[in-house]
């Protein structure tokens, strides 16, 4: 059975008082066993705070970013080793705005996506296809092609370290979501890429979270298409009531 997620990206929005008090809220909100895993990823400098938080409770803090390099002088960047020597067992890789903002390439992602799992961590690789790429019908080429540069070099075992999101960037902060049916066409399509790039058991045991104006009124929909596993929330994740209400979908 693949494991059913729901991740909060807060991206750069929460500030110490903020991170606090929405892990206050969610902790105040969890009166239930949710039937998936909670993840949240607050800014870099809260982490370790954040991690403490949370020990008490079901919620898993992860990285929104991590470096390709082991150790040195890298201003500016968090190593592997610094996120676990906080607890920290997972981070997010690929996202868009990594690519598009921070010029991250399909290569320095591999890199990055190597770094993580060969240390051990668990990774939620982000792709996903900008509006002209969708219109030229050249979708599942792009984002099939993402997946396989960032993962074709991972052995089998390494692959239980990955959680694929599909983030399509035109829904993005946009308040325009893919529909379940165009979000099912795409994950079962990754899920045929991970069985040629690997095998079945593989495509069927990871998870593939959907991401892009996730909200609470559309979250079922689309969590109740079966290649949907979950869903990696940015804006409504800020709000402790609508991301346990998304997260209540599942
Ligand atoms: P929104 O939910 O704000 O569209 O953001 C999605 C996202 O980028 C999560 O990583």
């Amino acid at each position: 059975m693949r494991k059913q997620i729901v991740a909060g990206n807060w991206k750069m929005n929460c500030d110490l008082p903020d991170t606090q008090k929405l892990i206050t809220d969610l902790k105040t909100g969890l009166v239930k066993e949710f039937n998936c895993e909670l993840m949240i990823a607050p800014s870099t400098p809260f982490l370790y705070n954040a991690f403490n938080s949370t020990l008490d409770s079901d919620i898993e803090v992860i990285a929104q970013n991590v470096s390709e390099q082991e150790k040195g002088a890298f201003t500016g960047e968090t190593s592997v080793d610094m996120l676990q020597s906080i607890g920290i067992k997972t981070v997010i890789i690929g996202h868009s705005e990594r690519r598009d903002i921070y010029g991250e390439t399909n290569e320095l992602i591999a890199q990055k996506v190597k770094a993580s799992v060969n240390k051990g961590m668990r990774v939620i690789f982000c792709c996903g296809e900008h509006l002209e790429i969708r219109k030229e019908d050249k979708h599942y080429d792009l984002v099939g092609n993402q997946v396989k540069i960032a993962l074709q070099d991972l052995t089998e075992e390494q692959m239980s370290q990955i959680v694929i999101a599909y983030e399509p960037v035109w829904a993005i902060g946009t308040g325009e979501t893919a529909t379940p049916e165009q979000a099912q066409e795409m994950h079962a399509h990754l899920r045929n890429e991970l069985s040629t790039l690997f095998n079945d058991s593989i495509a069927q045991n990871t998870s593939i979270l959907y991401g892009g104006s996730v909200k609470p009124n559309n979250a079922a929909e689309l969590f109740a298409k079966p290649d949907v596993d979950g869903g990696l929330v940015g804006g409504a994740s800020l709000s402790a009531e609508s991301f346990l209400n998304i997260a209540n979908a599942i």
